[in-house]
């Protein structure tokens, strides 16, 4: 196995070769042959995928089954892997098994490789254990020269099959072994056409062929200085060579970094017989997936076209037909392709893609693999499959990663739509698919007009060259983000995935100009004003306005009974952050069982609220503060009022007051520059007086911007996240949390009274010390004995702490003794474990981090269990060891992403709980815990 750097330096040696290259001698004088390189497919088996490849294994599991495969043998990814460990080598004795194989193969075959009696011709394709994009594909006809093609031609007695055939091999030989431009061939072929008048490939003559076979090796003899090699075996050896070597082609590499897949598995290379689906009217080929892998209907779909080669599909030279055709054109070999995917299915228990040749009227299976589908139709594929009792309910749950949950949530675009958008020159760009969803809107280029705008009810998207904190409030009303820069850890598409905003970050095409309210691409220009959709899903970006298919919850049936399947699997409970009513209807309808973090601080952020809550804060008095609470009181139980009304009968967690008081009040910044401001205007009206009512009015309001300036500069700290926040200020200030204790009991007791079931449950936030609690709680408890006795009603309720920072995780016994629940706030956690800020961190390093691998993944997105997570390992032991009945749960936000809350389930917490939009994701991520931790245990 080679290390690490020795794989990237035999990469680095393999461009150079590449651009030289020469047939290469196969070293094989001293071979050892105890090491097995090559397996016949008839010596292989499904299971042998690290070895054999996905292609290699599948093919091998075919023959097992008695399925109709040409003959062939595949080359280890092993033999990959020691081909670069000796310097792009072939591994000792791999050629001389190259070759008994090969007399196997011509055996069973009846012909001979490089024999102008009845030639054995073989592809060659690569096969990776997972299908990779990137990789160099297939190389046909190999085999193939002046003399054996005398001989194809008599064995077939079809002179244009014969001479086609060639033509195609020197075609992609020079194309992929030989890294020559397509074009040169494609443009070669194009013009002899022309000058012919032919309207396609099929009207080539033998003569042609022949001429354009003389031009093609002329291309290769320009373009690399060599000829075509006319030796079989050369042909065999370099097309092997270049399969292992596109194993670090660009691409390839590029996508194994993007996948997390390492560059030490290698690929496989199988070399099969080559059969014909272009011999005449009872040949074909084609490509067909078992079931339909958009939608995942039931039924065979594909596409086949009659007297043609695989490439002619790829190249769209010719246009297929959908499967359905076959069944009259070729009925024989429609019903046993059926039979064929019948078999394969239930052998695999899974949607095949399959690959067939139809050669003379004998059905020939190349390919199985299990097939690639829409979020949609894995779902669907999965409970049908259940109902034909082909895999389990487990097996169906853990078939579904929770990530593709999301996808069947977010309102999607019309693919018809969107190839039509195409086709019309509408495609914008395309960044990265940092949130998904579907977002139709007016292009806006400021947080404040995306805000205005979108309050009135106005479909805008927020454009920028990349977003701040200080955007969020345009966020909030925008229907979806467009960025410039910015990856998937941005502030842009953060905020996008927590608010449920389809989001499109980093999109490098497109130049923002937000003070000229404009982006710019290569092409247009798109001006404030103008509609464009966005598909945050895969991250294209489109001028005007696209249809929309916005999929209920309610509607997917299938993955109503997925989720289902899950909850009767999983052990965590599934809550929900919701502030708002509306967020805890949806909540309930997603599934959720209760609210873990109801924020109260973004009730007083509404607009009728907020000068109440500025008085409050800058009262001067008890008797100014304590009528500023009175006016708030309602507002509070309102909202309670409709959370307890949704969620009857489920537990509801409120939060009090969090964040430090000057968040309520205006910028510190933007006040001294009004106060200077104003300070001008009146210098300059003392000077050459315009108006004596205008100069008393500039006065009052600059008296009174200065009174909130002093406010906010003495509430103003070095480190607010650290500061006077959550339970300190609720010590220093105690009237707003007795407020807000009361309107919950008012509002629990209110609606107890007309039938509804309520379980408050009242949260602290930012407890460091037991006595805070303690001291906190005995103040609350007071409030709620009043209420109760002057609501003459009881109601049951709970009171618990935040476990936010690191002291109060290792002093959990001493907290537990004196908590009902406790709850992890992780993201604050995350932030006074790790030792930086989030906005901090993700403004100005985190990315760069996680780009270099400093740290492996955003932990404010991932929990960082070697870190976070043995704080809150500690904190979950102590405090359960102190109070045997202590509830817990998590409400920062990993408790929506799946790694984290399989670590959640291992700390054995009771539930976890997310954004409404989440619970499903959630519901599936704790049953693929369950079921993981189960059979990590047996
Ligand atoms: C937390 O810290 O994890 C939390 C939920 O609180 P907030 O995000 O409101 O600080
Ligand atoms: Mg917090």
């Amino acid at each position: 196995m080679p290390t690490r750097t020795a794989v990237k330096r035999t990469a680095t040696s393999r461009r150079i070769n590449r651009a030289t290259r020469a047939p290469i001698s196969t070293d094989g004088s001293d071979a050892d042959k105890t090491q097995k390189w090559v397996y016949l497919f008839s010596h292989g088996s499904a299971d042998m995928r690290d070895l054999l490849g996905g292609k290699g294994a599948g093919i091998a599991e075919m023959m097992r089954i008695g399925l109709p495969v040409p003959p062939g043998f595949t080359i280890t990814t092993e033999a990959c892997q020691e081909y670069f460990a000796r310097g792009q080598k072939f591994p000792r004795g791999m050629w001389e098994q190259i070759t008994e194989a090969l007399r196997t193969v011509e055996r069973s075959s009846g012909r001979r490789f490089g024999s102008a009696n009845r030639p054995l011709l073989v592809s060659v394709r690569s096969g990776a254990k997972i299908s990779m994009p990137g990789m160099m594909d297939t190389v046909l006809n190999i085999g193939l020269n002046r003399d054996t093609l005398q001989g194809f031609i008599e064995m077939t007695d079809n002179p244009r099959l014969g001479w086609d055939a060639y033509r195609r091999l020197i075609q992609m030989f020079g194309r992929i072994v030989l890294d020559i431009p397509a074009e040169n061939f494609e443009s070669c072929l194009t013009e002899w056409k022309e000058r012919k008048h032919y309207k396609s490939d099929t009207d080539l003559t033998v003569e042609d062929l022949q001429g354009i076979v003389e031009e093609f090796k002329r291309i290769i003899r320009a373009g690399r200085d060599l000829e075509f090699p006319e030796d079989p075996p050369t042909q065999l050896r370099m097309a092997i060579t270049a399969v292992f070597d596109s194993w670090f082609g660009r691409r390839a590499v590029e996508y194994r970094r993007a996948q997390k897949i390492s560059d030490e598995l290698g690929t496989a290379v199988t070399v099969q017989l080559m059969v014909f689906g272009n011999t005449g009217g009872e040949s074909a080929t084609g490509v067909a997936f078992t079931r339909n892998p958009s939608t995942g209907e039931n039924k065979v779909f594909g596409e086949y076209l009659v007297n043609a080669q695989g490439e002619d599909v790829v190249a769209g030279s010719r246009t297929p037909k959908p499967m359905d055709g076959m069944k009259k054109e070729l009925p024989k070999t429609y019903a046993q392709f059926m039979k064929v995917c019948a078999k394969l299915e239930k052998h695999y228990r899974d949607m095949q893609d399959l690959e067939f040749t139809v050669e003379d009227g004998k059905l020939w299976m190349l390919q199985t693999r299990s097939g690639k589908r829409t979020a949609q139709a894995a779902v669907t594929i999965a409970v049908d499959m259940v109902g034909e009792r082909l895999i389990s309910r487990r097996e169906a749950v853990l078939r579904i990663k929770p990530e593709q949950i999301d996808q069947l949530l977010h309102a999607r675009f019309d693919e018809a739509t969107k190839e039509k958008a195409r086709a019309e020159g509408r495609f914008i760009g395309r960044g990265l698919n940092a949130s998904p969803g579907a977002a139709v809107g007016e292009a806006v280029f400021d947080a404040d007009t995306a805000a205005t705008r979108g309050a009135q009810g106005e479909a805008v998207v927020l454009v920028r060259p990349e977003t701040s904190p200080d955007d969020v409030h345009g966020m909030l009303k925008a229907k979806g983000i467009l960025t410039q820069h910015g990856g998937a850890t941005s502030h842009a598409a953060v905020v996008a995935r927590g608010l449920g905003l389809p989001c499109v970050a980093g999109c490098e095409s497109i130049h923002v100009d937000a003070a000229q309210k404009q982006f710019t691409t290569g092409r247009q220009s798109v001006n404030e004003g103008d509609t464009i959709s966005l598909d945050g899903a895969t991250g294209e970006v489109f001028l005007g306005a696209l249809d929309m298919v916005r999929p209920a919850f309610e509607e997917q049936k299938e993955l109503q009974q997925l989720l289902k399947w899950a909850d009767d699997l999983r052990v965590l409970g599934v809550w929900a952050n919701a502030d708002y009513p509306r967020d805890a209807e949806r909540a309930r309808r997603y599934g959720a069982e209760g609210i873990g973090l109801c924020r109260t601080e973004h009730m007083f952020f509404e607009e009728e609220r907020l000068p109440i809550v500025q008085r409050m804060i800058l009262a001067k008095t008890d008797d100014e503060r304590n009528a500023a609470l009175k006016q708030l009181l309602p507002f509070q139980r309102g909202d309670f009022e409709g959370i307890f009304r949704a969620m009857d009968g489920l537990p509801v967690i409120i939060r009090l007051i969090d964040p430090p008081l000057h968040e309520f009040l205006p910028k510190y910044s933007e006040l001294l520059m009004h106060v200077a401001r104003l300070q001008m205007e009146l210098s300059l009206e003392r000077v050459s007086p315009t108006d004596p009512d205008r100069f008393k009015r500039l006065l009052n309001r600059l008296g009174e911007r200065q009174k909130m300036l002093e406010a906010v500069e003495s509430m103003r700290e070095q480190n607010p996240m650290l500061g006077l926040r959550g339970c300190r200020l609720a010590l220093m200030m105690p009237g707003l949390t007795k407020m807000q204790v009361r309107a919950i009991l008012e509002a629990a007791a209110n609606v107890a009274k007309k039938g509804v079931k309520v379980q408050p449950e009242i949260m602290i936030p930012l407890v460091g010390h037991v006595n805070e609690l303690m001291r906190e709680r005995a103040e609350l408890e007071q409030v709620a004995q009043d209420v109760m006795k002057e609501k003459k009603a009881r109601i049951k309720y709970k009171i618990g702490a935040m476990i936010e920072l690191p002291r109060a995780a290792v002093v959990a016994d001493q907290i537990a003794a004196k908590a009902d629940f406790f709850s992890f706030g992780t993201n604050d956690l995350t932030q006074t474990v790790c030792g930086f800020s989030r906005d901090d961190a993700e403004a100005k390093f985190l990315l760069r981090y996680i780009e270099e691998g400093i740290w492996p993944v955003n932990p404010f997105q991932t929990l960082d269990r070697e870190g976070v997570g043995q704080f809150m390992r500690i904190c979950v032991e102590k405090g359960r060891a102190a109070n045997a009945q202590l509830e817990i749960g998590i409400c920062g936000e990993h408790g929506g992403d799946p790694s984290s809350i399989e670590f959640c389930h291992e700390l054995g917490l009771d539930y976890v709980s997310c954004s409404p939009f989440r619970v499903p994701v959630a519901r599936l991520a704790a049953a693929h815990a369950a079921i993981g931790s189960e059979s990590n245990s047996n």
